[in-house]
């Protein structure tokens, strides 16, 4: 068993910059990323909204920059999964490839997974055209037509990436009008290969060794060589679920019918010791600065928790919603880079407030 002061889980932004603040407040932590840093991040080419980076910064740069920061800190970052976690006397016990990891408190940081479409083909043909990665596969497929199916700032910022390659982008949209924020419209109506098709809906993608086309509501057959699917997130709360079938067991910690952790105010879950940062909480809005921010706000309180030792207050009843978290984090302090020095005041901006509208 490996011990220390704080175990985290993920490798986003939430989870590095916990670590990485936890490292600076002189705490021992161990840090289970998974094989690369960045997240869900990690693909895009230009991620917007952080509030030092108004020029945009590629992910797959930032989440190596974050981890290092981390490790900098003194952080020991192991990329491997966490394949089970459990609750270890008055701590936590991380198990991943290597030794088991311990400690007295724990920051949750899975995020969260693009959701399938659940449709015939997609499995069969995922990596065969059905793509969750514009920026590594939009330069195989110059001057071809693709779709991209999803409506909100997720699908459209990765629709224009790949107007960057693509003869013509087809943004098929479910409802009647695109979810993503005002900007990301702005930019999807300026840019004339991108064909906006509202109320769309596909009921299979075709193909036999690889995609050949979508069949869309109503018998039309789409032909398109690639579809790159941004239709919402799933939270990574898997490993926090009573096993199924064991009769009497309790999820880990308490979750809200979607599968992300509640917290409360200071990002506490319902179990001692255990705290929830990023996507991955109930009440997240989406946004990669709040990322950052809920990752030294978790990494604060976790200190305080541990400083108090056993006489440490952890709420009996607390109001663990959505709303109380929110608010948590909108006073959180944070800065939206991977810088080395984590700042102790920042505020989110404006830009983070705005819900990210992933479908
Ligand atoms: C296509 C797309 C584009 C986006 N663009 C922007 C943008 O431009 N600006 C912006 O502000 N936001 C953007 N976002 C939102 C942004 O991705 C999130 O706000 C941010 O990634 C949340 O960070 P996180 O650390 O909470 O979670 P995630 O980024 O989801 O990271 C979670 C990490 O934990 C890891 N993990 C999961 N389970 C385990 C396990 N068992 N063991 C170890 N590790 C595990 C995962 O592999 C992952 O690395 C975008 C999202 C998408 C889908």
């Amino acid at each position: 068993m490996q011990p220390c002061d704080i175990v985290v889980v993920g490798g986003g932004l939430a989870a590095l910059h916990a670590a990485q603040r936890s490292a600076q407040l002189g705490l021992h932590c161990v840090a289970l990323t998974g094989a690369a840093p960045g997240g869900l991040l990690l693909s895009i080419e230009s991620v917007q909204g952080l509030p030092d980076r108004p020029e945009g910064i590629a992910g797959y740069d930032l989440g190596p920059m974050a981890q290092e920061a981390a490790m900098d800190a003194g952080a020991t970052c192991l990329p491997e999964e966490a394949t089970r976690i459990e609750r270890h006397g008055d701590g936590w016990l991380v198990h991943g490839e290597s030794t088991p990891v311990q400690a007295r408190a724990i920051v949750l940081a899975m995020g969260c997974h693009l959701r399938a479409l659940g449709l015939p083909g997609e499995q069969r043909l995922a990596g065969k055209g059905v793509s969750h990665c514009a920026s590594c596969d939009g330069p195989l497929l110059r001057g071809r037509a693709v779709a991209v199916v999803g409506g909100g700032d997720a699908a459209c910022q990765e629709a224009l990436t790949l107007a960057g390659y693509a003869g013509t982008v087809h943004l098929l949209v479910r409802g009647d009008a695109l979810r993503a924020r005002r900007s990301w419209q702005e930019r999807i109506a300026a840019q004339p290969k991108i064909a906006l098709r509202l109320g769309a809906v596909v009921d299979e993608i075709l193909g036999d060794a690889t995609v050949s086309g979508l069949r869309l509501r109503g018998g039309e057959t789409l032909p398109v060589p690639a579809v790159f699917v941004y239709a919402g997130l799933v939270p990574s709360s898997a490993l926090l679920r009573a096993p199924a079938g064991e009769a009497g067991a309790d999820d880990l910690v308490a979750l809200e019918g979607g599968g992300h952790v509640l917290v409360d105010a200071a990002l506490r879950a319902s179990a001692r010791g255990a705290f929830a940062a990023g996507t991955l909480r109930a009440g997240h809005d989406g946004q990669a600065a709040q990322a950052v921010a809920d990752g030294i706000a978790a990494a604060e309180a976790a200190h305080r928790f541990l400083q108090s030792g056993a006489a440490a207050d952890w709420p009996e009843a607390p109001p663990f919603t959505a709303s109380s978290a929110t608010s948590s984090s909108a006073s959180a302090t944070a800065s939206a880079s991977a810088s080395t020095t984590a700042p102790t005041t920042a505020s989110t901006t404006a830009s983070t407030t705005a819900e990210r509208t992933p479908s």
